[in-house]
């Protein structure tokens, strides 16, 4: 078959929508297009297995950075971590592998960039694994375009240039690399500066934002950002409501029945990229649409009657939406924290003939939960235990962190009375935690005896936490914290916890 676009990744691919590439490809073929798939290619010739596309490439690594899934926190290697029963490797640094393997296999073929990896590394950033920075993976790729964030918008009007013949400027939602500089995008501090500066780094952290143009100085050259495309409810039920087939390799078996309820985080937290990902704004999929899903599911000959997880980054934030400012929503009072929507979408998807069990699997803010809420999940729909990541108990590293919101033993008291348990996520050598907060976090723990996961904090590629740990300063004040650097370090404020 003659293929017009083909998507590699990095990944397993799997026609579902929580697979990523699932969800462009239902939406390209939905629009006529003939779509062709590579998965995990390993060698280059892999990628001559489909020809050569009428119109692009798409490459990504997958749904996570290829390094941060390749490596711990302490760089050793994940795929001989015998504590894991199932570990997905992916080619280290996969999106430029595959590029170049295309544009030395495919020459003169069209390449667009999508996924975490592309999405947050589209400018200068910085490389905890070679620990320094890095330009812009266009840069690296010699890609065509880069298209951040969820990207169903994007690649459909890709497609649709490349099927007219026309060019890949102005598209909102991607990157492109140009000569002459824009002067109605914003201009972060260029390569050089960053690379020379540390407070230019900072300012650099701190203008970064998916809702504006931006342009960076590379060389000579310019990576230009066109701001974010708006995604309505309306789209995302569209997306969603797709023929999938939900069928998952046996490896990820346990969440064919998963359903997405939203998109986007409003937490903020600094250590995380979802806000430049999907947005700092939450869009909530229409109640109507989610249910026709549900009743969908439940027509398929392998449903048993188990919903496996409801819910999106942070499960209770179904139904906060608000889009009135671009300011951030955890600190403001017209914030809806009612949990109504969510509480009212439950209950009807309980009711749904065919629905035994609905399990909320993601985890959720308890910072962001009504009592009635948690009522009605600790009554009905908690999988083993309830997930919250308090990330740490030190107000100052909390504050660091953007988390320091909550009260966490007001939540417990309260909790408790449900006679469910909960399980904790926490992190460990953050900037700002000495061995004094390592301490005091590994005491709190002890006294929870449930927590599931403590990782050691890693720098991610364009958070505001890997600024602090690159700089060793608080990006928006630029005074000098302090930031634990050596592997002997970090794991002894690991090893503390389970002394
Ligand atoms: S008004 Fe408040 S809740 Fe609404 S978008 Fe602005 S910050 Fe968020």
């Amino acid at each position: 078959m003659d293929y017009e676009i083909i998507f590699v990744t990095g990944e397993i691919f799997f026609d579902h929508p929580l697979c990523g590439v699932a969800i462009l490809k239902r939406v390209l073929e939905k629009e006529g297009y003939k779509i062709g798939v590579i998965e995990k290619p390993t060698k280059e010739e892999e990628i001559r297995k489909l020809g050569r596309p009428k119109l692009f490439f798409g490459v990504t690594s997958g749904s996570i950075d290829s390094m941060v899934r390749n490596y711990t926190p302490l760089k050793k290697s994940r795929a001989e971590d015998e504590t894991q029963d199932y570990h997905e490797v992916v080619l280290d640094r996969a999106t430029t592998v595959f590029s170049n393997w295309i544009k030395h296999q495919f020459k003169g073929s069209i390449l667009v960039l999508g996924g975490t990896e592309a999405s947050l590394r589209r400018f200068a950033h910085y490389d905890y694994w070679q620990n320094r920075l890095r330009k812009p993976i266009l840069f690296d790729t010699r890609a065509d375009i880069l298209s951040y964030g969820n990207s169903e918008k994007q690649i459909l009007e890709i497609a649709e240039r490349l099927k007219n013949d026309l060019p890949l400027y102005d598209i909102p939602g991607t990157c492109i690399i140009t000569k002459e500089k824009v002067n109605t995008a914003k201009e972060l501090p260029n390569y050089e500066e960053v690379t020379n500066e540390k407070e230019r780094f900072c300012d650099m952290q701190n203008m970064l934002t998916n809702t504006e143009d931006l342009i960076q100085k590379i060389d000579n050259r310019y990576l230009l950002q066109y701001k974010s495309p708006k995604y309505s409810s309306k789209d995302l039920d569209e997306y969603y409501e797709l023929e999938f087939t939900r069928e998952l390799p046996k490896e990820l078996s346990g969440f064919e029945f998963s359903v997405i309820t939203h998109r986007g985080c409003i937490g903020d937290c600094n250590f995380c990229s979802v806000n430049l990902i999907q947005g700092d704004k939450i869009i909530s999929r229409s109640e109507e649409s989610i249910l026709r899903e549900i009743k969908a599911i439940t027509k398929l000959p392998h449903f048993t009657g188990n919903i496996d997880d409801l819910g999106g980054p942070s499960a209770n934030m179904y139904g906060m939406d608000c889009n009135k400012c671009n300011a951030s929503c955890i600190d403001c009072n017209i914030l809806d924290r009612s949990n109504k929507r969510m509480v009212g979408l439950l209950r009807e998807v309980r009711k749904v003939a065919g629905v035994k069990k609905v399990n909320i699997r993601s985890g959720i803010r308890f910072d962001l939960t009504t009592p009635e809420y948690i009522d009605e999940i600790t009554k009905y729909h908690i999988f083993n235990t309830l997930r919250i990541a308090p990330e740490h108990v030190n107000k100052n590293v909390l504050k660091l962190m953007n988390k320091d919101k909550g009260d966490l033993k007001k939540f417990m008291v309260e909790f408790k009375k449900t006679n469910r348990k909960l399980s904790f996520y926490f992190m460990t050598a953050h900037p700002g935690s000495t061995m004094k907060e390592a301490k005091e976090l590994a005491k709190a723990i002890k006294r929870l005896k449930n927590a599931e996961s403590v990782q050691i904090f890693t720098p991610t590629p364009m958070t505001v936490s890997t600024c602090m740990y690159y700089t060793g300063m608080d990006p928006k004040t630029k005074k000098k914290i302090y930031v634990p650097y050596t592997y002997s370090e970090k794991k002894e404020q690991k090893r503390l916890i389970f002394e």
